[in-house]
């Protein structure tokens, strides 16, 4: 991703901010669309993987719908050009706000969580006139084998509705003169990287399906939401995700019907690789066991180490890039942010080249989940952003 000249570039550049390669991007996403295409999947990016404006148009340009999480996700895909005919809509807890703005809109559908929220989206829909088109986020209580915050397909979970909730669920369908119920929908997870659980989610997709059929319930669309992981670890490696294979496990073990059209919510896959965090080492501390690195990005601007002691990779870029005879000694260093907070650490006990006070730092994989959930806490600016075309 990142050679001499760049660097030099972005050493101009006031930091702390995320990178953006959209050429990558580019690169992944016709990586999607072409194996997508091959069994007529339908893509719709997850925008709370990154709502920044920027990716989202070149997202929008290559024909994918938009996963929304909130009316002002909704909002955001609706001001960036995505067809409201494309746009989808989960969320546990959807405001009547959200829920009558989405119906002015007509989006494709709502993907419901509760026999409550049902009842609402009939109620306001009968109000405006029109019909609500829902899918039922079933809950298929497949383990994701993913960290315990990032799974969300177990009963236990606060999301979906359970299959031996479905019963009474159709019996409200049936009161509900404005529903029409258009699709299944599941989402096991995220950063799920042994396609297995994927397999497993077919499976019993199946089996609801046949509970459908059994009743003469007609099922247009299915939707298996998101979730591929991405290598966190070796980001050069395999930069554009093995969409290939994921596809090939629905495509093989999912009971699609003729008359059947299936959806995909991709989020992370597609933006986690072309984003990464470029930061500089404000100081360098000596301690008797540890020595610390505190950059000038933090918890602020990646909030993911803290939030789920998630990992990135982190490269000094000055030694690896303009000052070669650095990168012979190494050292471990707990890499951290200037925050008021002891969970304001990137990682512990991390072997880097010996880093100096503006050094120039990269956090890798930072493209999802990175600056859309940066914060302002300790009034830090917002994490800003620079774009490989235009530097
Ligand atoms: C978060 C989310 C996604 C996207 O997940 P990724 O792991 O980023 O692919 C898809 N669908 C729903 C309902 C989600 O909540």
């Amino acid at each position: 991703m990142f050679n001499k000249s760049l660097i030099e570039k972005l050493q101009t550049i006031e930091t702390p901010f995320y990178y953006y390669d959209l050429e990558l991007l580019k690169n992944t996403i016709a990586a999607v669309k072409a194996e997508a295409d091959k069994y007529n999947f339908h893509i719709h990016y997850a925008l709370k993987a990154n709502a920044n404006e920027q990716l989202l148009k070149i997202i929008c340009k290559a024909g994918f719908g938009a996963d929304c999480v909130s009316g002002n996700e909704v909002k955001a895909a609706l001001k960036n050009n995505f067809n409201p005919s494309s746009i989808v809509f989960a969320g546990v807890g959807k405001t009547d706000k959200e829920i009558t703005e989405s119906l002015v809109s007509d989006i494709f559908c709502f993907n419901c969580e509760s026999i409550e929220e049902i009842k609402v989206i009939n109620d306001l829909a009968s109000s405006l006139n029109k019909k609500a088109r829902i899918a039922l986020r079933i809950n298929p209580n497949v383990n994701a084998n993913t960290h315990h915050y990032i799974t969300t397909g177990l009963e236990e979970n606060k999301f979906g509705i359970n299959f031996w909730e479905l019963e009474s669920v159709m019996d409200e369908i049936k009161n509900s003169s404005n529903i029409d119920l258009i699709g299944l929908h599941f989402h096991i997870g995220s950063q799920i990287c042994d396609l297995e659980p994927f397999r497993l989610l077919c499976t019993r997709v199946n089996e609801i399906q046949h509970w459908f059929e059994t009743r003469n319930i007609s099922i247009a669309h299915l939707n298996v939401g998101g979730g591929l992981g991405v290598n966190y670890h070796e980001p050069d490696k395999n930069a554009v995700p093995d969409f290939k294979s994921y596809f090939e496990v629905f495509n093989k073990f999912l009971d699609i019907k003729k008359h059947q059209q299936v959806h995909f919510e991709l989020g992370r896959s597609i933006v986690a690789q072309c984003g990464v965090l470029i930061s500089k080492v404000l100081f360098i501390k000596k301690g008797k066991k540890t020595n610390f690195i505190i950059l000038d990005a933090g918890m602020t601007e990646l909030i993911r180490p803290a939030l789920y002691q998630s990992y990135h990779k982190i490269e000094n870029l000055t030694a690896e890039f303009l000052s070669f005879e650095r990168d012979k000694v190494e050292t471990n260093y707990d890499v951290a942010g200037p925050i008021c907070e002891s969970s304001d650490c990137f990682a512990k006990s991390y072997l880097l080249p010996e880093s100096k006070r503006g050094d120039l730092i990269a956090l890798r994989t930072t493209g999802a989940y990175g600056q859309v959930m940066s914060l302002e806490y300790n009034l830090r600016e917002r994490a800003k952003a620079i774009y490989s075309d235009g530097i």
